[in-house]
């Protein structure tokens, strides 16, 4: 079909569109239209007297093989992936998908040839809607039954997914009496964004140069040079969506209690100086940085810049992914290599730049190439061994490629306060043993041992 049509009808429009058109064949249909019901018309391109009529009467004018375009008014709402409905004829309900929107116009492509100029339009769950004088009747037809499209059948099975992790999840809370987060009142928030602000101010008062870059989900104050300090923030916001990405988090539900605070120092003295006076700690003399994760839900982390920017980015988003896995769910705390090798994961995906990561693999797969075995170091209970990061990073990578769903998962199963190999058998369906033969493989070392 290529052909122009034009607008057959002289009759004019106010609130709603009833606006008749012609059909290929010839036929004359009313095509009901309005905020949210939509007719169908012509083909493209349009006519000089479908073009007049388009600003004002949402018909649809153009079809063209599968897809179809329709003209809307700016303050109708369409995104691409709307469904849409055709009543063709006034009655066979045919499916249609929003394949593109413009500022004045959507195409759709239907899931059937049988679609004719003239079939009236409605986007799927705006259907009703008032006509010039009344209401229209909706063009949907209730009687219909809905025919599945491939994509809400694979929404469905997703659901269903989820639905039987979220039950597994449940049940493994059940079972260990491990307590979630529970969601933080108002006054909650506002208690910690007290304290945390608080506690700037008397760090203020002790160090110079101190000052505060707030972003939606970070308090960063430091005495970095302020020309310094703009991608170490954009690291720390790219974290942050990256895993509620990852956890599939909905946006509206944040994370932390309050924001999370990073208190960042030029100088390690100043670190190991505020560790000692204002968090209770003592940092050893190459601890780089520390994330406080209080049992209330805060999370502070403390740090310094050091000489190298890309080692620092990386630390930085490092210890504070710690604080949002101590966030995630329940405060359950993950095996060490888990919890580093995730923690090192996140800092190589958001700072691709540092070396740390790749150079703590290359240098301790190296060894395991030549001893062929992992020395324990995936054991559960393994304090995490800082010569180990690189056999930590690479597992928790490695399971990570295999199936992020799983992996999701996996540390849910470790954050109900399931043992790791029972996690890892029911997100992954294999024993520690299998998996470890399976990351082995990747090197050339199918029968490493664990
Ligand atoms: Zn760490």
């Amino acid at each position: 079909m290529g052909a122009s049509l034009g607008i057959g009808s002289r009759m004019t429009v106010q609130v709603t569109v009833q606006v008749t058109v012609v059909h290929a064949r010839r036929r004359v249909a009313v095509v009901w239209l309005a905020s949210a019901t939509v007719a169908l018309a012509a083909l493209f391109p349009m006519s000089d007297a479908s073009r007049a009529c388009a600003q004002q009467t949402l018909a649809v004018r153009q079809v063209s093989g599968e897809y179809c375009k329709i003209p809307l008014p700016a303050e109708q709402r369409v995104a691409v992936g709307d469904r849409v409905r055709f009543a063709a004829d006034g009655e066979e309900v045919i499916f249609g998908t929003v394949t593109a929107v413009a500022a004045d116009y959507f195409v759709a492509r239907f899931a059937s040839r049988q679609l004719k100029v003239g079939d009236a339009v409605a986007i799927r769950g705006r259907t009703s809607s008032k006509s010039a004088e009344g209401v229209v009747e909706t063009t949907e037809n209730p009687e219909q039954p809905a025919r599945k499209t491939r994509q809400e059948l694979l929404a469905e099975k997703q659901a269903e997914l989820e639905a039987s992790r979220q039950a597994r999840w449940e049940a493994a809370l059940a079972k260990t009496g491990v307590k979630p987060w529970a969601v933080p009142t108002e006054a909650q928030h506002a208690e910690t964004t007290a304290k945390h602000r608080e506690l700037m101010k008397q760090v203020g008062q002790t160090y110079q140069g101190m000052q505060l870059y707030e972003t939606e989900q970070f308090l960063f104050f430091s005495n970095i040079p302020a020309n310094q300090v703009g991608p170490y923030v954009l690291q720390l916001d790219k974290m942050y969506e990256l895993l509620m990405k990852m956890y599939q988090i909905p946006a509206d539900q944040p994370v932390w209690l309050g924001k999370c605070l990073v208190v960042a120092f030029v100088s390690q003295q100043q670190f190991a100086h505020f560790e000692q006076t204002f968090m209770n700690s003592a940092p050893a003399a190459k601890t780089y940085g520390r994330c406080h994760q209080n049992s209330n839900g805060s999370v502070v982390v403390g740090c310094y810049r050091g000489e190298n920017p890309h080692d620092f980015g990386h630390m930085l988003v490092h210890e504070t992914s710690h604080g949002f896995l101590h966030r995630y769910r329940t405060s359950q705390r993950l095996p060490a290599w888990v919890n580093e090798g995730l923690a090192d994961y996140v800092g190589q995906v958001v700072v691709p730049t540092s070396r740390q990561v790749a150079l703590q693999q290359r240098a301790r797969l190296q060894v395991v190439a030549r001893t062929r075995s992992l020395e324990g170091a995936l054991n559960e209970v393994t304090m995490a061994q800082s010569p180990d990061y690189g056999i930590y990073s690479w597992a928790v990578t490695f399971l990570i490629k295999l199936d992020d769903a799983k992996f999701k998962e996996f540390i849910d199963l470790l954050k109900a306060g399931v043992s790791y190999p029972e996690s890892l058998q029911q997100s992954y369906g294999a024993t520690p043993e299998q998996f470890i033969s399976s990351l082995g493989a990747t090197i050339g070392i199918p029968n490493l041992r664990p």
